[in-house]
């Protein structure tokens, strides 16, 4: 690296990192730039190569606060399965341009960045999925059936789609996820139009009424615990209903994309 030399004559400027707030796509962004600072005056002075990556800087200090993978992110993970960036376009969709943007600075969307992540780290994203916990449709009809005895009438309805089961269902298993780190059923959910559904429900809905319960693991006391307090939250389907309407994990996924138990730790609503 060139020595820089202070204008006010005190010799060698020092590089150094600096870290500053810049205002950036709406929020506050803090990075750390590299410069040259006089140890004598303090005065400081950025470098010609600093001025070229400020951006991606700024770029990938955004990416981090806001939860996105990062350029380095991409392909490092990328590197680490041996992908090249053919490689990612082709199973990701996306177009080549757009990899290498995004490796360099570009920001990506969130829906961009959440395929991103199906791709790169798979292996992760089975138990995003399931909630660590292996897909079980006896306990699915356990966790119903104890949802009925709360709740003191049935959910599990011949025909009817789950319409409202499901969305029980469904915070039964991201409020287990959420506080005791697995879900309780194991269950996929999907973004359908009417709210959080089991995804593939309609293959399910057979094998749920006809499942026996003796032949899985019993819900724990604390599961049970769970269930009352939604159960006493949302007396009614229509509340359950519209609870589900208003969840980020609702409102930020799209019609038929699979709802990760990422978004347990983002509930909107608080049942204590
Ligand atoms: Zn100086």
């Amino acid at each position: 690296m060139n020595q820089i030399n202070c204008p006010k004559g005190h010799g060698a400027m020092e590089p150094k990192k600096i870290n500053r707030t810049v205002s950036f796509k709406g929020i506050e962004v803090n990075i750390a730039e590299n410069a040259f600072v006089c140890p004598t005056c303090q005065l400081s002075a950025g470098t010609v190569q600093a001025a070229g990556k400020i951006q991606k800087t700024i770029a990938d200090a955004y990416r981090k606060q806001t939860g996105l993978l990062t350029g380095e992110d991409i392909k490092r993970l990328r590197n680490e399965k041996d992908m090249a960036q053919a490689d990612l376009a082709e199973i990701s969709g996306f177009g080549l341009a757009s990899i290498k943007r995004w490796e360099t600075g570009a920001i990506q969307t969130q829906s961009a960045d959440r395929t991103l992540r199906l791709h790169l780290l798979d292996e992760c994203m089975e138990n995003n999925m399931t909630g660590n916990r292996a897909f079980s449709i006896p306990r699915i009809k356990l966790v119903a059936n104890a949802f009925e005895k709360v709740l003191c009438r049935a959910i599990l309805i011949a025909n009817d789609k789950m319409l409202f089961a499901a969305k029980y269902l469904w915070y039964a298993d991201m409020i287990a996820k959420k506080e005791i780190g697995r879900s309780m059923t194991g269950a996929t959910y999907a973004h359908l139009p009417l709210g959080p559904q089991l995804n593939n429900y309609r293959e399910l809905l057979d094998d749920i009424q006809n499942a026996d319960t003796l032949k899985t693991e019993s819900l724990s006391d604390y599961e049970l615990n769970i269930i009352s307090r939604i159960a006493g939250r949302f007396p009614e389907d229509q509340m359950v209903f519209d609870a589900s309407h208003k969840e980020p994990a609702w409102l930020k996924t799209r019609n038929g994309e699979l709802i990760s138990y990422f978004w347990a730790d983002k509930l909107a609503v608080q049942i204590d």
